[in-house]
């Protein structure tokens, strides 16, 4: 017996794609969303660079405008005629106004032994001295630090404050005292404060030794606090500037820092950017896209599936109809009409291989007696029967057994030979045999059946029609010879081949 196969492969394609077109719009989505996330990070980076560098510009600018009025009492203190002129003068000739600008505390001159001798802020200068203070120290001890930037400390009015000093050489080279003056620290408070700033963001002043001059969120007891630890001195002073990732060791918020040297001075300014603040956006965007791309997803998903039971529900009734329609429906072997489709298609097959093709032609024996005797449903069981002794019969998947009409069968055997097509005639008879055997006694025991045998060699001239009519003789002489019997017919052009009983 033979049946359409199955068709299952379409339905698989469509899954397969539904799968492809959902994995693929997804991993365009998060590539996409991923890009965002990078840009949005770039220009964060980017922006702090500018805001540290705008903002060391703006205060290496005043310092050095503060640094040239050092400089220029310095130079006035080398004029030996500075001590000979009267104090009120000598205030003009040494200081500009730049010691009245707003957070610039007062330049003031020390001696060698370190005690104030002249103040741009009065006549008469308080008798105090800053021996012991490390901006007069640094110079007293060598000659070439140039502009020196102090710690901060707590003034007597409670001011923050950061020092400034130059070294005053004498003519022979030796130490002739500092020119010190100050700035306060409110100067870079209000300096941070004119920023925007995201809600966990943060700006440090920091000195070169990682003492804190400065830092937003602001915060009184973070400044003179050290940062030696902080990773930027991992990086600084090899490096003037650059960007880095950690958690922030004041407050262990997770943050971009990106930090700058003012100038040549030893001070750092240290933007940080909280990541979660960088990301805000990004984040947003990523849940509402990727919940549109979850629920699309799953409705393509849905619909692919939707699709592909209805598809298999399709080609399974198709494939029932096609089976219905190519299946005899008493006997449950193939119809004559699926019998005339196989062996054209066999024999097209044999004649470009030249192998054989064999037939045999069944009849039950008296059968219209046997109706007559026992009825017709009687009869249709036997004919049922002698059907299953038929598909038992044959054991290739190539093998064909019909019903041909009536109380007939065709059994094609392509590439068997009329030898082989003759036992497996043989076993099908014997098995009806054996069965009628069984049924003994019975009421209506099954007839016997003859058979006519015919193979033939696909040739020129020669058509299937050929094939059935010699095997229809085959079985003709069978019926004649008295019933109940094989009976082959001359074979034509037979190139045998064996077959395993
Ligand atoms: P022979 O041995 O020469 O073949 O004799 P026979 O009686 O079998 O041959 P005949 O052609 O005279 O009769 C065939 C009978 O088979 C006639 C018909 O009633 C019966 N038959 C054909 N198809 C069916 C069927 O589907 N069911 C039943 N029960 N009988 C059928
Ligand atoms: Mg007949
Ligand atoms: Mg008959």
């Amino acid at each position: 017996m033979r049946f359409a196969r199955q068709k299952t492969a379409p339905t698989k394609r469509l899954l397969l794609l539904g799968l492809t077109i959902t994995l693929s719009f997804s991993a365009i989505c998060g590539w996409i969303l991923w890009q965002a996330g990078d840009r949005d990070y770039l220009h964060s980076r980017e922006a702090a660079t500018n805001l540290v560098s705008s903002l060391a510009s703006e205060i290496d600018r005043n310092i050095e405008l503060y640094d040239l009025s050092l400089q220029a009492a310095v130079d006035g203190m080398k004029n030996p005629e500075i001590k000979s002129i009267s104090p009120e003068l000598r205030q003009v000739v040494l200081f500009d106004r730049a010691s009245t600008a707003k957070d610039m505390g007062s330049i003031q001159v020390l001696d060698a032994g370190g005690k104030v001798v002249i103040d741009s802020r009065t006549l008469t200068p308080a008798n105090m001295g800053y021996a012991d203070q490390d901006l007069f120290r640094v110079h007293e001890r060598s000659a070439d630090i140039g502009l020196f930037i102090s710690r901060p400390w707590v003034a007597a009015d409670g001011q923050y404050l950061i020092g400034f000093s130059r070294r005053i050489t004498n003519k022979d080279g030796s130490f002739g005292g500092v020119v010190a003056g100050s700035m306060r620290l409110s100067y870079f408070h209000s300096l941070f404060r004119k920023l925007k700033f995201g809600p966990k963001d943060s700006m440090t002043l920091l000195s070169s030794d990682g003492t804190i001059l400065m830092r937003a969120p602001f915060d009184i007891d973070t400044v003179g606090q050290s940062l030696r630890k902080a990773t930027v001195f991992t990086l600084f002073p090899q490096s003037s500037s650059g960007w880095y990732e950690t958690s922030s060791i004041l407050d262990g918020v997770k943050r971009l820092f990106v930090y700058q040297q003012i100038g040549n001075h030893p001070l750092l300014i240290v933007d940080g950017l909280s990541l979660a603040g960088i990301y805000a956006d990004w984040w947003r965007e990523v849940w509402l896209i990727g919940s549109i791309m979850l629920a699309l997803c799953a409705i393509t998903m849905a619909l692919t599936v939707f699709l592909v039971n209805a598809l298999r529900r399709r080609t399974a009734a198709e494939n029932r109809l096609a089976q219905l329609a190519s299946t005899d429906g008493l006997t449950g072997l193939c119809n004559r009409r699926k019998f005339d489709e196989v062996i054209a298609i066999e024999w097209r097959r044999a004649q470009r291989s030249a192998s054989p093709v064999s037939l045999l032609m069944i009849d039950a024996d008296s059968f219209k007696a046997f109706n007559d005797a026992h009825g017709h449903q009687a009869g249709d069981t036997a004919l049922t029967s002698i059907a299953e002794c038929i598909a038992n019969g044959t054991q290739r998947a190539s093998d064909l057994g019909a019903r041909y009409g009536g109380e007939e069968f065709a059994v094609l055997l392509p590439g068997d030979s009329i030898e082989a097509a003759h036992l497996i005639a043989e076993r099908i008879r014997g098995s009806v045999m054996s069965l009628r055997a069984q049924q003994h006694g019975r009421a209506d025991p099954c007839p016997t059946i003859s058979v006519g045998v015919a193979c033939m060699v696909p040739q020129a001239g020669l058509t299937p029609h050929d094939l059935i009519k010699s095997a229809d003789l085959a079985l003709y002489e069978a019926k004649h010879a008295g019933r109940n019997r094989t009976v082959a017919a001359p074979t034509m052009a037979i190139r045998p081949r064996q077959r395993a009983a």
